[in-house]
């Protein structure tokens, strides 16, 4: 089943739910140099996550707005993220990594209020889900062409962490601690 069913121009993703195996696989590791394939599907996942944040656009191609986006959830099985969002410090935000690896991670857990949502689940999951608030990730830098180790904390560090789980064929409700549980985190953990 397809979340998008709308009528769009032909070079536009597809967006595959959790329905679908391929959001269970473990996805395989990208050989670099990277190929103009893989490139170009990482400049269109990024494109995707744009146009989904206009509201004009997303109106017109029926798009839930988006923060990131896996390779898996586009329906290729490949280590490869795109990220695109708004930092009070930074301004819009794009990042296109290809085989990220959390390398370290802070004990100090974070959570969005309200929860998580995820282009592959057309539904509402009740239930924090808690994420290490710092994280570094080792990958190669689709936009600056190099190896990188990045230090990513708070909301950027949710993405990071939820997208690496596509790669892993991991969803974010899998994640979600039974309410008692999870009392018990927040008083520890950060809200964002
Ligand atoms: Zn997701």
């Amino acid at each position: 089943m397809l979340l998008l069913q709308k009528e769009r121009p032909g070079e536009m993703l597809t967006i595959y739910d959790d329905s679908h195996p391929i959001l269970r696989e473990v996805a395989k590791e990208v050989e670099l140099p990277l190929s103009e394939e893989d490139r170009q599907l990482l400049f269109a996942m990024l494109e995707h996550l744009k146009m989904s944040q206009d509201p004009e656009l997303a109106k017109k191609y029926n798009l839930r707005p988006g923060v990131g986006l896996a390779a898996p959830q586009v329906g290729v099985s490949k280590r490869m993220i795109a990220l695109y969002f708004y930092s009070k410090k930074h301004g819009y935000v794009s990042r296109l990594l290809v085989n990220p690896k959390i390398v370290s991670e802070s004990v100090k857990q974070v959570y969005l209020e309200g929860g998580e949502g995820c282009l592959s689940v057309p539904r509402f999951y009740e239930g924090e889900v808690f994420r290490n608030y710092i994280i570094s990730v080792e990958a190669y830098d689709a936009m600056k062409n190099e190896h990188v180790t990045l230090r990513a904390s708070g909301f950027e560090a949710i993405i990071l962490q939820h997208e690496i789980d596509h790669l892993n064929g991991i969803l974010f409700y899998d994640r979600i601690l039974p309410p008692a549980q999870a009392l018990f985190k927040k008083q520890e953990a950060i809200a964002i």
